[in-house]
């Protein structure tokens, strides 16, 4: 890499090329070659910068001042104010001024309250995602070496467990405990996946992971295959991910190239390879055994558990499968320890979580703090508080199948045991927060609405329950539901709960029983007197 007096970075996440990221990036080359300072100054498109209210939005280091959104006509005057005259260009500034500096939007308020800490999104908006000399720069693949040459497989296993790392992808299940199981089943082939079928609404936390920094999950990967006892690999990654898909493509070719992947890794006798299985827009392929029911060539259907993927999984060997967030933890941990690791988060739940944050909120886009911090924190210093005129009334986390959060748990710790022993879960790491605007009846039905369409019809509870409780809820909508509805609901819920074969119809009634249980006299307006309090529904019932 050739040295350089300043940096200059553009977005190139989809948003950011949709709005013409990549005729930015060509002007502002165009400009600097036409000022003669192409060899002082070094362009490069990354992945998400963890805003999208300001995209293209282009970053000036060493300062880090952030400009956008920015059009191609903007390339000559930022080129010529800040980079030629050394002045900023202050009409091209991205909106919210205290937000430009050096990364001040993530680290601003570090000391006085709960910081952003940039753990597996550190190198995200940071190295080009297309170099792995960048990677490589910014401690990548330091984890991988150290684990070959320096640690016997159950010591890696061992790190992990005393990490206390937990699964990300919302069961929070000891991703140790998972690596020791796959470790202790005898085999003479082993697979390791990664789950990067993100199709729940509103998550696109691994989109942006894989997007800013696909070599974490590449590394992350071997040193899971060294610490099973695999030697091949496979990431599912979700269908529509044209730009992660593409990025991890050349990740794979580049660590092939540099010995990375392939025979004999840092000189060992480890031998490990990955291969992009595309998936094709189906949900449920982002449950882990239709997962591998997908990549042997059937068709996307959960099987029947157990036994478990761990012992029978891809074509029948002992599989470990992971989620990307859940994986780009480790070479963390082994370069840092586990002590290190430990003192982030909380001690049930240590390390971070990446959330992305929608909703009648000022600032959405993908944040990465401490497990254990609370929704209210969430939106008083990241979101920026509710949107003008709006008032909190609901957060949904984790996407469809999520649960429903009222104001009264605003200020449960967000870490796996605190919501548990609140009753709701913290799901994947979408959080939805809605004002009193929204309708706990219309959420409902949309959420049904989507697991009906998306239930594969497998098993009958699911099958059934997912149309019957949205028949249900629409007919409530209407104007048209019974009290005794609200009993055939949670029944409806409980049997699909207990009854269902995989994660979707045991969670698509969450929504409804947390409705009811929080927001009940809204839900029984919609049927004693014929109002929809929020104003949403179009009720046929005149009001009294
Ligand atoms: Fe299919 Fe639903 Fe049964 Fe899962 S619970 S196997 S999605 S029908």
């Amino acid at each position: 890499m050739k040295t350089v007096r300043s940096m200059i970075l553009v977005s190139s996440d989809p948003l950011s090329m949709e709005r013409g990221a990549q005729q930015v990036f060509e002007s502002l080359e165009q400009e600097i070659r036409a000022f003669g300072l192409q060899d002082e100054i070094s362009i490069k498109m990354v992945g998400d910068v963890g805003r999208h209210d300001a995209v293209p939005m282009v970053i000036v280091y060493p300062e880090a001042i952030l400009y956008g959104p920015l059009q191609p006509s903007d390339a000559h005057r930022l080129v010529e104010e800040h980079l030629y005259k050394g002045r900023v260009a202050e009409e091209l500034l991205a909106p919210v001024r205290e937000l430009t500096g050096k990364l001040a939007w993530l680290s601003a308020r570090r000391g006085t309250l709960p910081a952003e800490k940039r753990v597996i999104l550190a190198r995200a908006g940071i190295i080009d995602p297309e170099s792995i000399e960048e990677y490589i720069i910014h401690e990548g693949y330091a984890a991988l070496g150290k684990a070959l040459t320096e640690m016997k497989p159950a010591e890696v296993i061992d790190l992990i467990k005393k990490s206390g790392l937990r699964g990300r992808g919302g069961a929070g299940f000891p991703t140790g405990t998972k690596w020791g199981f796959v470790a202790g089943t005898p085999a003479d082939k082993k697979y390791v996946i990664c789950n990067a079928d993100e199709s729940e609404p509103g998550t696109f936390k691994d989109r942006v992971i894989i997007e800013g920094d696909p070599y974490s999950l590449i590394e992350s990967m071997t040193i899971a295959g060294y610490a099973v006892g695999a030697d091949e690999g496979y990431i599912y990654v979700r269908g529509e991910y044209t730009l992660a898909q593409a990025r991890l493509h050349h990740a794979i070719l580049e660590a092939r190239e540099m010995g990375f992947l392939g025979k004999n890794i840092f000189g060992t006798d480890f031998n490990f390879d990955i291969h992009i299985h595309s998936g094709a827009g189906a949900y449920i392929c982002g449950e882990e055994t239709a997962l591998i029911e997908s990549i042997e060539g059937k068709t996307g259907q959960p099987r029947s558990r157990p036994p478990f993927p761990t012992t029978h999984g891809l074509w029948g060997k002992p599989t470990l499968v992971n989620n990307v967030e859940t994986l780009v933890n480790i070479p963390p941990i082994v370069r840092e320890g586990a002590e290190w690791y430990r003192s982030l988060g909380t001690p049930s739940s240590p390390g971070t979580k990446v959330y992305t944050i929608m909703g009648n909120v000022n600032k959405t886009g993908v944040i990465e703090v401490p497990m254990g911090i609370t929704l209210r924190e969430v939106i008083a210093i990241y979101a920026q508080g509710m949107k003008p005129g709006s008032t909190f009334k609901l957060a949904q986390t984790g996407g469809s199948s999520g649960s429903v959060i009222p104001a009264s748990l605003q200020d449960t710790p967000m870490d796996f045991d605190s919501f548990n022993k609140a009753g709701v879960a913290l799901g994947s790491g979408a959080l939805l927060i809605c004002d009193e605007e929204t309708c706990v009846i219309d959420l409902a039905k949309v959420l049904l609405n989507f697991f009906r369409k998306e239930s594969c019809g497998k098993c009958s509870p699911c099958r059934i329950g997912t149309q019957r409780s949205y028949e249900i809820l629409d007919a409530i909508s209407h104007g048209k539901g019974k009290l005794e509805d609200l009993d055939t609901l949670i029944h409806l819920a409980d049997s699909m709960y207990a009854l269902s074969n995989c994660g979707l119809g045991q969670t698509a009634g969450t929504p409804v029983r947390d409705i009811l249980k929080y927001f009940r006299a809204e839900v029984e307006a919609h049927i004693r007197l014929g109002v929809c309090p929020a104003g949403v529904c179009k009720m046929h019932v005149p009001v009294q």
